[in-house]
């Protein structure tokens, strides 16, 4: 079968462990002969992120806290050093302080709703920023989102509005640098049992509820996420930008609980 990735480089921001969204998408363009840069957030993080670059055959590592834009500069000129163009970018981002990711909406505090914002939202426009022109004509970004912006889910608040802005952003920067050939688009997953998941009250009881009432009667993959996450990222989707495309089992098409689901 012919690699879609091959001869192609790029950088994926957000592989955290094995559970990653970004480590899923990262298996799938390593096996179409993607190289890939990793950055990871502080030193902790990168125990766990250098031995799975290892497994990928890169050793091309950049620390990046997306809160310190001297960070955010400094990925991009060292990837600019080493390889000079890039064809992608994956950006797998987000944070909330945990304490508003429960309870109420209208809690929310103003340090943490700007918090939220910059690092779920700003931080993508700011690595399209320094990207794009060091990119090759055909390139693609690509963001991460949740059905949370667009339809209330328990628990999600501030981040749903967050995840919101994030989706005007990407067809706002479809438009900013679609003219020199390049694509930005954000892949809107179901939800996953990760890290950042973790911090989300009732976490488990949301998982259970997409399971039972998805069409397709269970949870997305990390095989799920990295098959999508390739088509927008490879010349298959060449086509394709300004997009949110669900990866999420069907769930989002659902208007009421399946008849068929017990009361959990
Ligand atoms: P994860 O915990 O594996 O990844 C989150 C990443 O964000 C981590 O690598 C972390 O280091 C990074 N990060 C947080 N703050 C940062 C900062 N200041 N600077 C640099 N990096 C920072 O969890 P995940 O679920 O794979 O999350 C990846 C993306 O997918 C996020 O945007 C998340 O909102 C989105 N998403 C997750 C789900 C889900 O259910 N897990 C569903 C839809 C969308």
């Amino acid at each position: 079968a012919a690699l879609l990735m091959a001869g192609k480089k790029g950088i994926v921001m957000g592989v955290a462990n094995n559970r990653s969204i970004a480590w899923g998408i990262v298996q799938h363009l390593h096996a179409h002969g993607a190289e890939i840069a990793f950055t990871y957030q502080g030193e902790a993080l990168k125990k766990r992120v250098g031995p799975l670059a290892g497994e990928v055959g890169s050793d091309f590592l950049i620390e990046c806290d997306v809160t310190d834009m001297d960070s955010v500069d400094r990925v991009f000129e060292t990837v600019k050093e080493r390889w000079g163009k890039i064809d992608f970018v994956v950006h797998a981002i987000a944070y909330s302080d945990k304490d508003e990711l429960k309870g109420r909406y209208i809690d929310t505090t103003r340090e943490n709703f700007q918090r939220t914002m910059d690092i779920s939202v700003f931080s993508f426009t700011a690595v399209c920023q320094r990207a794009a022109p060091m990119m090759n004509p055909g390139g693609s970004l690509l963001t991460l989102s949740y059905y949370g912006a667009e339809k209330v889910v328990p628990h999600y608040n501030v981040m749903g509005v967050a995840k919101a802005a994030l989706e005007a952003s990407v067809r706002y920067l479809a438009e900013d640098i679609g003219k020199d050939g390049l694509r930005v688009n954000a892949m809107s997953a179901g939800p996953m049992k990760t890290l950042a998941a973790s911090g989300i009250g009732d976490f488990r009881y949301i998982l259970k509820w997409n399971e039972l009432n998805s069409p397709l009667r269970r949870n997305v993959t990390l095989d799920d996420v990295g098959g999508a996450g390739l088509y927008l990222l490879s010349p298959l989707a060449g086509g394709v930008t300004g997009e949110v495309h669900y990866v999420d089992c069907g769930y989002n098409n659902v208007g009421m609980k399946a008849v068929d689901a017990p009361d959990i």
